[in-house]
Formats: structure tokens, sequence, C-alpha cells
């Protein structure tokens, strides 16, 4: 790895009680570039721009795809990841759907390593304080040709991220727009899904909502994902969620609720959700949660659910009562080196 360091460090202005999420970049960054049919070196470089021209490949056919992923401090100074393996694994799988070059497992993991380590003062401390890292590929050669492209590039950028709190959001059920298509990119994450979800996203808040629920494009019979999360739904004591398949990303945080639920002796069904199952147990008082898990912000809770202009409302239920909460509390301890690690996730 080739290693230049800055020589102007933005961290003396940075203050930990007081920044931007997704704004404020750490001092460097990893570069790498495909060419010829192979990646060069791994760079890590101060970070900043890179000129391309507006014939870049990528920002015109949409070849790019990303991760998500965080980098935690413990009380000791301690930096951990948390199942890098699982993004390394995924960003090969859309790369592979985009007919992108895969990158290498050295690549990707000494990348990170090296960017959390040369950065490490600039990750905050404290409850639900964390890095938030970005890896990315997209296509760089400057062509417009609509084929595959010649030349990439793979980076790793990172921005400190908050504790954070979210309230209880409303949300609607889609019975109209979808997030993946079957046959589609779905399960990839790829740039592109972000850009078709905006609008409809727009006009669910316009109608008073804060996300979607995906659901299936072909008949909006089942619930697939909630915003950029996946859904888990509470009915009497059981745990639902939806399988994932080409339509719906594998989610990290997914596996590792229904890993932890497990653990903890809670019935977890990984099976369709039909939307109709979820409507009848709102209204005959069993359906007790629903909710979202995902890297950023680990879970948010529904209070209402939106369908076919019918706003269905859901119980609020204590800490100690919600699996939702339970279950984010033995993520984030796990996370944050709270707790015992029984599963070897931590980094
Ligand atoms: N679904 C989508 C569409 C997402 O963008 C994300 C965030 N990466 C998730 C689910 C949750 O995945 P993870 O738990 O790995 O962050």
């Amino acid at each position: 790895m080739i290693i230049q360091k800055t020589e102007n460090s933005r961290l003396s202005d940075f203050d930990p009680d007081n920044f931007s999420f997704g704004n404020t970049f750490i001092d460097h960054m990893v570069i790498c570039e495909y060419e010829n049919g192979k990646w060069g070196d791994v760079k890590l470089v101060p970070y900043g721009p890179i000129p391309f021209t507006p014939a870049m490949m990528g920002v015109n056919y949409g070849q790019a795809c990303f991760e998500g992923m965080k980098a935690y401090k413990d009380k000791d100074g301690q930096v951990f990841l948390f199942r890098p393996e699982k993004n390394f694994e995924r960003i090969n799988k859309s790369a592979k759907r985009l007919a992108m070059p895969e990158v290498t497992e050295e690549m990707f993991l000494d990348g990170l390593k090296a960017l959390v380590d040369i950065d490490r003062n600039w990750i905050p401390q404290g409850e639900g304080m964390s890095l938030y890292i970005r890896p990315l590929i997209f296509a760089t050669e400057e062509a417009l040709k609509a084929r595959v492209a010649n030349k990439y590039m793979f980076a790793i950028v990172a921005t400190p991220a908050k504790s954070y709190y979210s309230e209880p959001v409303s949300v609607k059920i889609s019975d109209h727009y979808s997030r993946a298509a079957s046959g589609g990119v779905g399960s990839a994450k790829a740039a592109g899904n972000y850009a078709a979800s905006f609008y409809p996203t727009q006009l669910a808040i316009e109608e008073g909502y804060e996300q979607i629920i995906w659901t299936d494009d072909s008949t909006h019979e089942y619930f697939e994902e909630s915003g950029t999360m996946n859904v888990f739904v509470r009915i009497n004591d059981t745990i639902y969620t939806p399988p994932t398949s080409e339509k719906i990303l594998d989610g990290v945080t997914r596996d590792s609720f229904i890993q932890l639920a497990k653990k903890r002796g809670i019935e977890i069904k990984i099976e369709p959700v039909a939307v109709k199952t979820v409507i009848e147990a709102q209204k005959n008082g069993t359906l007790k949660e629903v909710w979202g898990v995902g890297t950023a912000v680990v879970t948010t809770i529904f209070q209402a659910l939106g369908y076919q202009g019918e706003k269905l409302e859901l119980p609020k239920l204590s800490d100690e009562e919600s699996f939702a909460a339970i279950l984010k509390k033995d993520l984030t301890d796990l996370q944050n080196n709270l707790s015992e690690d029984p599963f070897g996730w931590r980094v």
C-alpha cells in the first residue's frame, strides 16, 4: 500500500460534540484504480477531489455500487469494525451484478484497516458514536458508450457519525412504486437503486409519511424492505422478516438481529410477510411492532402504517417490552465492546 499522509490535518477544527454527519470527512481516503484488466496499487491519500469529466461512464450509465459500515471506539480507545467480511462479500456481489471488476479481500480489508488506523483520532467515542465508512466502486472511463467500462476506481471515504435517537416514524405501504424487480438489481447496493427510490419517497413525505415500506413489484401484496432498511414485524411474540431474494438487500444488521433473536430464544420466522396479514393483525390487536434495521441508525421503530388512504396506529411499547429495543441494545452493546462477542463479529 502506498501511504501519503496529509500535511494539513483538519482534525483540530473537528468538534466531536458539534459536527454534521455525512458532510464532515476524515483526513484521508483510500483509492485504487482499475485499468488494463487489473487493479493497481492501493493508495492511502489525503481526502479531496479527484478530477473527472462529465463524460465519465459511472455518472452516465450508473455503473456504481457502494457499501455502508461503521468503526466503533470503546471506552479504552480500542477501535473495532463490525463483520467487515460481510461488506466485502456484498460489494463483490454488487460489482458482479453490475458487470464491474470485483475487489480483492486484501484491498478491501487492508484498505479499511489502514484508513481507520491512520484517522483513529477522528472516531468519536461514546454511546451511539461511530465512524461511518463508505467503500465504493465506480466506472471512471471517459466514453459515451453504453457498454461495460474499462476503467474503474475503488475508494473508501469516511464521516464521523453521531449519537442519534431516531423518533418513531410513520411509513406508507407502497401499492404502486417498487424498489426492485424480479431479475433486477435489488439485492445489489447499486447507486441507481437509491436514485430510483427518491421520487416515490418524496411523494410519501408529501402525504405525511417519513418512509416507504416497499412491496413486491408484481402484486404489492408482500413486504420487502422499508426505506433503506430491512423490515421486521412482530405479531404476538413471534418476529417475521421476509427471506432475502434477488429483490432484497441482504443486510448485515438484519442477519445480526436474526442471530441475536435466536440466541435470546425469541421465535423468529423468515418467511414472506403479507400486507394482508399485517393489517389483519393490526385490526385484531396482535400486531405489536414493525421496525426497520440498517447500519446507519440500527433500528427505526414505526408508529403508524399508511395503507390505501388509511392510517393504522401501532402500540407504543416501553424499551423493556419492545423486541426491537431489546435486540438493538444487544447489537449496539456488542458493537461497542460492552458485551461478550460469542459470534466473533468484532474485528
Ligand atoms: N436495505 C437497503 C436498501 C439498504 O440500503 C440498507 C443499508 N445498507 C439495508 C437494507 C440495511 O443493510 P445493512 O444492515 O447491511 O446496513
